[in-house]
């Protein structure tokens, strides 16, 4: 029998450099990627230009470069396919699966879940700002995932309808990485556990869309001394330049994966060549955070 074919993917924002916390997530679907002979590519999440940093997209292609991180194929950028995340959108306004909200945050101030309110508004109002919302059914989505168990939404409880075009035009993250993952035959994607309650929504929007829902391993975020999430925000550090080996070593460990002693001394091909020989997913830390 062939092997089953595996197509993993990275999937970076570009607001900012890599820093250890994204190198981490890298490294780990490259690897998950690699041991099962897969695909591994790169799309760069770049819909948000609020938050896009400029230069942040190459930085980024050159640092995974540097690591020895290379992908297969294209990359490709969310920015250039606007078109078909809009014919998405009129798909699922025909359906009658969206409706114009038209509230302002203060009007949700005390929310904890969209309250429906502008259900009804299945047309654009004219003359005020509207952004479109997905009208969720009362039903739950959920899933098992390896590391962090079943993890599931109650939507209508848990959580309500959900924005799939803002206000200001921009299209929602999570329409665009469902349509992506589907558009690159994506089988297995491989995630920081930050975006374990955002699984649920695509796996309704695959329901929705009748796209195939692939394997999702979220992996335990590397949180700071104050518990956060490393980010730019946090104030993690680009990585360095410098002792690339020592990085990836240190990740790797972080992974659970026990790199052999010496290894830092090694090039960084060669790192990835251990890692990949010697990947065992099971053996990362079942939990959603790691303290550093
Ligand atoms: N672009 C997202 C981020 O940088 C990741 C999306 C994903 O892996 O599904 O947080
Ligand atoms: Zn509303």
């Amino acid at each position: 029998m062939p092997p089953s074919p595996y197509i993993g993917r990275f999937a970076p924002s570009p607001t900012g450099l890599l820093h250890l916390g994204s190198l981490l997530t890298a490294v780990a679907s490259y690897c998950d990627a690699r041991a099962s002979q897969g695909k591994w590519l790169v799309r760069i999440e770049d819909i948000d230009p609020l938050r896009e940093v400029a230069g942040a997209s190459s930085a980024i292609l050159n640092t995974l470069e540097g690591f020895g991180l290379y992908w297969d194929d294209e990359v490709i950028f969310q920015s250039q396919r606007l078109s078909l995340y809009q014919d998405t959108i009129d798909t699922l306004l025909r359906q009658g699966r969206l409706f114009y909200c038209t509230c302002s945050r203060k009007q949700l101030i005390g929310h904890v879940i969209y309250p429906g309110t502008c259900r009804p508004q299945k047309r654009p109002p004219e003359g005020i700002a509207w952004a479109l919302k997905a009208e969720v059914p009362h039903r739950e989505y959920s899933f098992i995932d390896p590391l962090q168990g079943r993890f599931g939404l109650r939507f209508g409880e848990d959580a309500g309808d959900f924005v799939i075009q803002r206000k200001e035009g921009f299209i929602a993250y999570h329409l665009a990485v469902v349509l992506d993952d589907a558009a690159q035959n994506i089988t297995h994607i491989v995630r920081g556990a930050d975006l374990l309650d955002s699984t649920p929504y695509h796996l309704l929007l695959q329901d929705w869309l009748q796209l195939p829902t692939p394997h999702y391993m979220h992996l335990p975020v590397i949180t700071n001394t104050f518990g956060q999430k490393l980010s730019k925000q946090t104030g993690a550090m680009a990585l360095s330049t410098q002792q690339r080996s020592q990085q990836l070593v240190a990740v790797l460990a972080w992974l659970g994966q026990n790199p052999e002693a010496g290894l830092a001394q090694e090039p960084v091909s060669e790192v990835l060549a251990w890692a990949v020989a010697h990947w065992q997913s099971k053996n990362i830390p079942h939990h959603p955070t790691l303290a550093r």
